[in-house]
């Protein structure tokens, strides 16, 4: 089977359904069509400050949310990345063949180092899509199922492996990104101009995955719109309303269209009774049995353990390859 590698930051106790829509139901669905990694990946979270314990947690809880949502750890290799060290080994390798103006010009880098401001944006976060791209090589993955944000990083994976390949003989596959449909970018509700993220500064347009279904409930029924009235597609003029119909057709299944004529001739109001409804039938049995896995940490530590080694023993394979043919001088 052809190798697929993909992952999440624990950078907040829940996912968000940007999460869901754009990588976490395309993992589901691809699972057994695939020799599949899927990474909880703590390193990339440390890129802005975490506080330590909450990090654990949020480990654990990323990986219970995984799980939850139908990852089978007996299919798929499920493992926290911070747990195979070849992870960090070819991110250095790497890093010495990446343009630091190629990495300048990371759109991710620029939002997230704005928002930080210079002094707390750290050389790790720029660094971030050359760790990423150590990721995906490693595994030697030929599919990165992502959202829409990440296609620039797999973009620069892919001219990484080139560069090394050319320079040192072929060594990396080359992966292709394989982002579902054009509206598969969730945008938050508040701010339907910028993309929903779970590290956001506010929470009241993210619906996490394990928020209590009221909360969800509400937030969406207080989602941001526009005085026009009608329910139809404007992503440039009517950000608000083409995002909740982006959500309900990624989660149902009818394409814009269909909702469109559903919605015609009805308010608002009902769009969002619509997601509302399409939202809560497909969160509330994923919090329940996260919710549930992560009762029993010890358990769930174990099934992460048992998977770093499956994961440690494919990537070491890799690493030693690109030592060899870096020149470094093994010891016998
Ligand atoms: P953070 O705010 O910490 O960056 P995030 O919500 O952006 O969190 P990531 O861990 O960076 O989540 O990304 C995990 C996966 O979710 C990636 O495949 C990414 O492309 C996808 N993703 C993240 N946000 C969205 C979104 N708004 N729409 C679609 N896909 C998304
Ligand atoms: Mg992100």
């Amino acid at each position: 089977k052809p190798r697929l590698f993909s992952g999440m930051q624990p950078s907040a106790d829940s996912l968000q359904i940007g999460n869901y829509i754009g990588a976490l139901k395309q993992w589901r669905d691809m699972q057994d069509d695939y020799d599949a990694f899927f990474t909880v990946v703590d390193l990339h979270a440390i890129t802005v400050q975490q506080d330590p314990q909450e990090l654990r947690q949020k480990t654990r809880r990323t990986a219970a949310q995984y799980i939850a949502a139908g990852i089978d750890s007996t299919k798929s290799t499920l493992y926290v990345q911070s747990q195979v060290p070849a992870h960090a080994e070819l991110a250095w390798v790497l890093s010495t063949i990446t343009g630091f103006g190629e990495a300048g010009r990371m759109t991710q880098f620029k939002d997230k180092s704005q928002r930080y401001g210079t002094d707390k944006t750290s050389v790790g976060l720029f660094t971030y899509p050359v760790l990423m791209a150590a990721d995906i090589l490693l595994f030697q993955a030929e599919a990165v199922p992502v959202g829409d944000d990440q296609k620039q990083h797999v973009e620069l994976t892919r001219d990484l492996a080139e560069r090394f390949n050319s320079r040192f003989g072929e060594t990396f596959t080359i992966p292709t990104a394989t982002i579902p449909g054009e509206t598969a970018r969730i945008y938050d509700l508040q701010n339907p101009s910028s993309k929903m993220s779970k590290s956001a500064e506010s929470q009241a347009g993210v619906l996490y995955l394990l928020d209590d279904i009221n909360v969800t409930a509400k937030k969406i029924m207080r989602a941001m719109t526009d005085s026009e009235g009608v329910v139809r597609y404007d992503r440039e003029n009517k950000p608000g309303v083409s995002n909740l119909l982006s959500i309900q057709s990624a989660l149902t299944g009818q394409t814009i269209t269909q909702l469109e004529e559903e919605y015609a001739g009805k308010q608002y109001g009902h769009l969002k009774q619509g997601v509302r409804d399409a939202v809560v039938a497909e969160f509330e049995p994923v919090r329940a049995r996260a919710l549930e896995l992560l009762e029993d940490p010890a358990e769930l530590d174990r099934v992460l353990a048992d998977n770093a080694d499956r994961a440690a023993e494919v990537a070491e394979e890799t690493l030693k390859k690109v030592y060899d043919r870096v020149g470094l001088l093994r010891r016998g």
